[in-house]
């Protein structure tokens, strides 16, 4: 499969779920069947831990479709998280990673508002200079931010991973719809 193929497979499953028309597709026996011989993904998602934003669902993919790698925020700054996206890419052979923010992110929210924390401080550190770039002149400082975070996820998993098409994209809660900001 092609980037392109791939980036078209999850445009028509987000159309099917946004739109009410789900089809949940290979998640029967037999599909658990053959990926139990070996998982067969198309695409890497670097995604958010929000419990809203489950990469399969909003997709319409089934068993061994996506490679979902899930942090709050979204965000490829440690080598357990890269080491996640680098088998995904370059041992399971998946020729896209999208970066998948979304509307509304907590994380996001956290680094706007400067949150701490032993663990949480650490977490939300990385999408600051998301955010300051786009404080001073951003009407919805989080809804810019979100989108910030993943134009800089994407050129710095670009550089990461140069043999792999990287492209960035965004959920929206309310209509389910998942839009593209990078190509
Ligand atoms: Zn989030």
């Amino acid at each position: 499969m092609t980037s392109d193929e791939a980036i078209e497979r999850l445009r028509a499953g987000n159309q099917r779920f946004a739109s009410g028309a789900t089809e949940a597709p290979r998640r029967d026996a037999r599909r658990r069947s053959e990926q139990a011989e070996g998982q067969t993904p198309f695409a890497v998602i670097l995604g958010c831990a929000d419990s809203r934003v489950p990469p399969e669902i909003l997709f319409d993919q089934g068993i061994g479709d996506l490679f979902p790698v899930r942090v709050a925020g979204n965000v490829a700054v440690e080598d357990i998280t890269l080491g996640s996206i680098e088998f995904g890419v370059a041992v399971l052979g998946c020729p896209l990673l999208m970066v998948l923010g979304h509307e509304s992110c907590g994380a996001v929210k956290g680094a706007v508002e400067g949150v701490g924390g032993r663990y949480l401080g650490p977490l939300v550190a990385p999408i600051v200079p998301a955010v300051d770039a786009v404080r001073d002149t951003a009407e919805d400082i989080v809804a810019a931010a979100v989108d910030e975070n993943v134009r800089r996820q994407v050129r710095a998993l670009s550089e990461i991973f140069p043999d792999v098409t990287v492209v960035g994209a965004r959920y929206e809660l309310r209509t389910g719809q998942v839009e593209l900001l990078t190509r």
